[in-house]
């Protein structure tokens, strides 16, 4: 008899991690931890559609540098580039879509913060996003928990770290410190690029 072994549970947690900081990393470690996922993968935004023209968005190769060494070799957290491999704007149902043609057992946990689950109902195709993966939420300060009598969010507790990448690139253009806000690995890329100055 052929036995089935079931397919892994994977964690998708997107952003465009302009930078990354310790908030995404402890998020996406309890995530990884209270859902027993065997990997979370840190999905760097190819073309984040919802942030186009309201800021200057750092090359995603730039973005992918950062995450890469932000992870380094944590246990359960991988990088994944699969949305700058794809052209044009970066739709999280395309993703998910290829993560099941590529490994049809897995079952996908979509990880949001909540001012990023609060406005999920605008997302592109988001019907198709909530049949394809269960979806979580972990909180951050100050953003309102997002009121949806539609879906059923598992809630994750983390940390809430009031800490964002906005206040890090303030931070750099200001010459004040990112020490401990933001990996040394990933600070290293950053000044070695000149981002944010
Ligand atoms: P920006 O200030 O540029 O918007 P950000 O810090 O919000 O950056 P994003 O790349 O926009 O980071 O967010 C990617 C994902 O990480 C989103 O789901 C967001 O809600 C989540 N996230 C960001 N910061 C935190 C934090 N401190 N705690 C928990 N989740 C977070
Ligand atoms: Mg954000």
């Amino acid at each position: 008899m052929v036995r089935h072994r079931p397919g892994r549970r994977i964690g998708i947690f997107g952003g465009t991690f302009d930078p990354p900081h310790i908030g995404h990393l402890v998020a996406a470690v309890d995530a990884q931890q209270a859902l027993a996922l065997d990997v979370v993968l840190l999905v760097v935004a190819g073309e984040p559609w919802q942030k186009a023209g309201t800021r200057e968005i750092s090359a995603a190769e730039d973005r992918l540098a950062m995450v890469r060494a932000a992870v380094a070799d944590t246990p359960g957290l991988e990088v994944s580039a699969i949305e700058m491999e794809r052209p044009g704007p970066s739709y999280t149902a395309d993703t998910l879509v290829a993560l099941l043609a590529a490994e049809p057992d897995a079952e996908l946990f979509l990880i949001l913060g909540n001012d990023a689950a609060a406005g999920f109902e605008s997302w592109e195709r988001h019907e198709e996003v909530a049949s394809l993966a269960a979806l979580v939420v972990v909180d951050r300060p100050g953003s309102p928990t997002p009121v949806d009598g539609v879906r059923r969010w598992t809630r994750v507790e983390t940390l809430e770290l009031e800490i964002s990448s906005t206040e890090i690139r303030e931070r750099v253009a200001s010459g004040r410190s990112i020490r401990y806000l933001v990996p040394p690995g990933a600070a290293a890329v950053l000044r070695e690029r000149d981002l944010y100055r």
